[in-house]
């Protein structure tokens, strides 16, 4: 027999668990079985109950995915277009106003959205589904100013972010060289208009500072809704150059910062060292906790798949700060190479450095490459993302960094120091 006191503790602990387990933040994943991408979306958002976003209808809602380039969607590089498509045709049964998807892509060249969104396939299913397309360029532009700004107080936007009613993030979860992991706070970068995606890098070539202007960035749009694509993803030296992953995964949620951590846990990185995760939390943009995060779905270890890490990345291990900034800027630094054979001097990688590092070479002939400055670079990593023929590569060559450097030589002369006393006290 229960007492009465055990049955009203028992009671009390059951309303605890009740209320402690709807203050969580939700987040779905849902695995795509046999390539099944309509079933999978419905279920991950059936999964955290996102109709009840759209009580009303005639609502107008933005589709914001990753188009950061013209690449076919089996490269990994852009969301894919059925999970596009398929977000379109679950908004479509709310009786929305209108659906807009709106992108820039990684090039600032004229036309360059344009033809990224033709070339990912997602400007054709803005047609058969009867849906508008525009590069954010080209709509009107607002400066917004940020509340409680970490590094950026004011932002170069468009002016249809606060138009619309909804915005829907669908973002590509991908390895990422400069930020180790690109999601969903990453992919509202693509909002900034007019050549501010490019400056951003310049203003902020620290990996921190870079980290705390992706929140500020996400803060001014705050997507309602985020779809992840998790179908193909790309490890390694992503986000354009990394292997493709198969993952079948799609994850739904409200909260970036839940997201992009699950988004970690599941790929075997620490959501710490993503400063761009710290730096959303820290503004106050959803939790990284995962005890206040309810996964719904699929459970993380059975889905969990340990991704290759960027080859080049910011360092991570807990250094003191000029330490770490020196590891980081000197020893880290990373040399371009341009590939002869691979380039086809298209101009991309110089219109597009934001800082101008790079210039064409003296005569535009085939097996001439690009002039590059060291001095200059910022290491933003734009060129190698943004070339069409794959023809930039980094590489780091961490002894001579560290012998050319500073403290390299100081190291140097200590030693040559100490081997000229030892033999002087020898002869
Ligand atoms: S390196 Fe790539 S982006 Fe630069 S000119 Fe050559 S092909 Fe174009
Ligand atoms: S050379 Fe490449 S990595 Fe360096 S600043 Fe220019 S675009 Fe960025």
């Amino acid at each position: 027999m229960i007492s009465k006191d055990s049955k009203i503790f028992l009671f009390i602990l059951f309303l605890y668990t009740l209320m402690s387990k709807s203050e969580k933040t939700k987040i779905a994943i849902q695995k795509i079985q046999h390539d099944d991408i309509h079933t999978a979306v419905f279920k991950a958002l059936e999964l955290i109950h996102a109709k009840n976003l759209f009580k009303k209808p005639n609502l107008s809602v933005l589709l914001k995915p990753n188009i950061l380039m013209s690449k076919e969607p089996e490269g990994a590089v852009v969301t894919h277009p059925e999970i596009v498509r398929t977000v379109i045709q679950w908004v479509k049964q709310f009786e929305p106003k209108k659906i807009i998807i709106a992108e820039s892509s990684g090039t600032t060249n004229r036309g360059a959205t344009e033809r990224a969104f033709i070339g990912s396939g997602i400007k054709s299913v803005a047609e058969d589904e009867e849906v508008e397309w525009i590069p954010f360029d080209q709509t009107n532009r607002k400066i917004y100013q940020v509340k409680d700004p970490l590094i950026l107080d004011k932002i170069a936007s468009s002016q249809l972010i606060e138009e619309v009613d909804i915005i829907i993030n669908i973002p590509k979860l991908k390895t990422h060289s400069q930020c180790i992991l690109t999601c969903s706070i990453k992919n509202m970068f693509g909002t900034l208009i007019l050549g501010n995606k490019p400056k951003t890098h310049a203003k902020f070539p620290k990996y921190e500072d870079f980290s705390a202007a992706l929140a500020d960035i996400y803060s001014i749009s705050k997507p309602q809704l985020t779809v992840v694509d998790g179908y193909l993803c790309q490890e390694g030296n992503g986000p354009t150059r990394g292997d493709v992953v198969k993952m079948d995964l799609i994850l739904t949620g409200y909260d970036p910062v839940a997201l992009d951590t699950v988004a970690c846990e599941i790929i075997g990185f620490n959501p710490e060292e993503v400063l761009y995760i710290n730096k959303a939390a820290e503004k106050g943009l959803g939790t990284k906790n995962l005890d206040k995060i309810e996964i719904l779905g699929e459970n993380i270890k059975d889905v969990y798949r340990k991704f290759e890490r960027p080859k080049i990345k910011p360092i991570s291990v807990p250094l003191p700060r000029w330490l770490a900034d020196y590891v980081g800027d000197v020893i880290f630094r990373a040399s371009i190479k341009f590939n002869p054979s691979k380039c086809k001097l298209c101009s991309t990688c110089w219109e597009n450095c934001p800082v101008n590092a790079i210039s064409p070479p003296e005569i535009l002939r085939k097996g001439n490459i690009p002039i590059w400055d060291k001095n200059k670079c910022i290491f933003c990593y734009c060129c190698a993302e943004l070339c069409p023929h794959e023809a930039v590569d980094f590489r780091i060559n961490y002894i001579r960094n560290f012998f050319t450097s500073k403290l390299g030589i100081i190291f140097s002369a200590f030693i040559i120091t100490i081997v000229v006393i030892l033999i002087l006290i020898l002869l």
